[in-house]
């Protein structure tokens, strides 16, 4: 089957990737399967391709490590043999691998549009202004901790590992809160306030104890009264993909199915975690439904690729199905296709690095600190 220009969602959104030599359009699966491999195996262990979970099957399978963000942190350092780690996922992973590779390592991202929206939400001059209006309103600053998730900036991370703070992912996001308040009186969150609500609420924090902050309105003077209140700060960011994600998706496949159990992922609005049965990271939902008797229902709201995936693995001893009866799809992450990771590929077998990935050298050290700290907590 040939592929004229990518896929039907492709042709309708021309401008959302990276241009590719006219050589790399056109290919059919098979031709394009066939070279990927052949490029993959001539490199042997000098490349190492980590996959995100939402990635698109048809790159994913060449992935020697797929996990979420957390589990392939975890394997840039298991690799020192690899001169280059292609990572299949969106450019905050890059940014990471870069920080936590060796210095003879060089991190690739297949399309350098593959960005993230949430990511995208927190920048460092906000962050910055945030921090001053704080302090201005009575906070000492060596008991505020930052905590970033793991999507976000290199200078985001930076700025959080160089002020006492910490990065998290939705694998550990509740032990570094508990890590964070063993350490200040109050953390400040971000990028991602669903995340933060919804992973303090489970740790026992009311809702009273918890503020939001507008990056996108910064010009106010916060209210001291309620900063000192407050166990955690939450920036106003979000995931556009998982807050699709609503009560009534739930309440409709209660109705169609009734023995169903739900279980969807920390970055959905909290009335969603709590209409849902469960609730955790890429990995949680994955073990969670391994673990299940045979015979049981899943209804998953988390990205439709790893949704479908785990239909698929699991037919017909369990049923899994999308919480979204539409799909919902991360449309940067889908950005990664097939095409650029043949490109990139044999590229490095002819000798020439495409979209290598670097976080400035005056960057480097607050990042990995951060970065460790992470790692360091489980
Ligand atoms: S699913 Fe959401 S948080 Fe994850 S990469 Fe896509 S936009 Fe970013």
């Amino acid at each position: 089957m040939l592929l004229p220009l990518f896929t039907e969602y492709e042709k309708e959104h021309p401008t959302d990737r990276q241009p590719l030599p006219d050589r790399y359009l056109g290919l059919s699966d098979e031709e394009m399967d066939r070279r990927i491999a052949t490029a993959k195996a001539s490199l042997g262990p000098r490349l190492v391709i980590l996959g995100h979970h939402y990635q698109r099957d048809e790159v994913i399978k060449f992935a020697d490590h797929t996990g979420d963000s957390f589990k392939l942190a975890r394997q840039i350092g298991a690799h020192p043999e690899a001169e280059f780690i292609v990572f299949c996922g969106v450019h905050f992973m890059a940014e990471s691998a870069d920080v936590l590779s060796a210095p003879h390592q060089q991190v690739i991202l297949p399309d350098l549009a593959a960005g993230c929206s949430m990511a995208d939400m927190a920048d460092l001059e906000q962050l910055e202004t945030c921090w001053q209006l704080l302090i201005a309103s009575g906070c000492d600053p060596a008991r505020i901790i930052p905590v970033t998730y793991i999507n976000s900036a290199a200078a985001i991370k930076a700025f959080c590992g160089e002020h006492g703070g910490v990065v998290c992912t939705s694998s550990n996001a509740a032990a570094v809160l508990k890590w964070a308040w063993a350490r200040g009186d109050r953390i400040l969150f971000l990028p991602d306030q669903h995340l933060g609500r919804n992973t303090a609420r489970k740790s026992g924090v009311p809702l009273e104890e918890m503020m939001v902050w507008d990056p996108n309105e910064p010009y106010e003077a916060l209210d001291s009264a309620v900063v000192n209140r407050v166990r955690i700060i939450l920036w106003k960011g979000h995931c556009s993909v998982h807050t699709r994600f609503t009560v009534q998706q739930i309440a409709n496949v209660r109705s169609q199915h009734p023995t169903v159990r739900v279980i969807v992922h920390p970055e959905v609005p909290l009335e969603v975690v709590q209409a849902a049965d469960d609730s955790g990271s890429t990995e949680y939902i994955i073990k969670t439904i391994t673990d299940s008797p045979l015979g049981s229902v899943w209804a998953v709201g988390t990205e439709i690729h790893l949704v479908n995936r785990l239909a698929r693995r699991f037919r017909p001893d369990r049923t899994v199905l999308s919480l979204d009866a539409f799909g919902c799809l991360c449309s940067t992450m889908y950005r990664v296709s097939p095409n650029h990771l043949l490109w990139i590929l044999e590229s490095l077998v002819d000798g020439v690095v495409h979209n290598r990935i670097t976080v400035p050298d005056d960057r480097k050290y607050w990042t990995k600190v951060a970065l460790d700290r992470m790692l360091s907590i489980s």
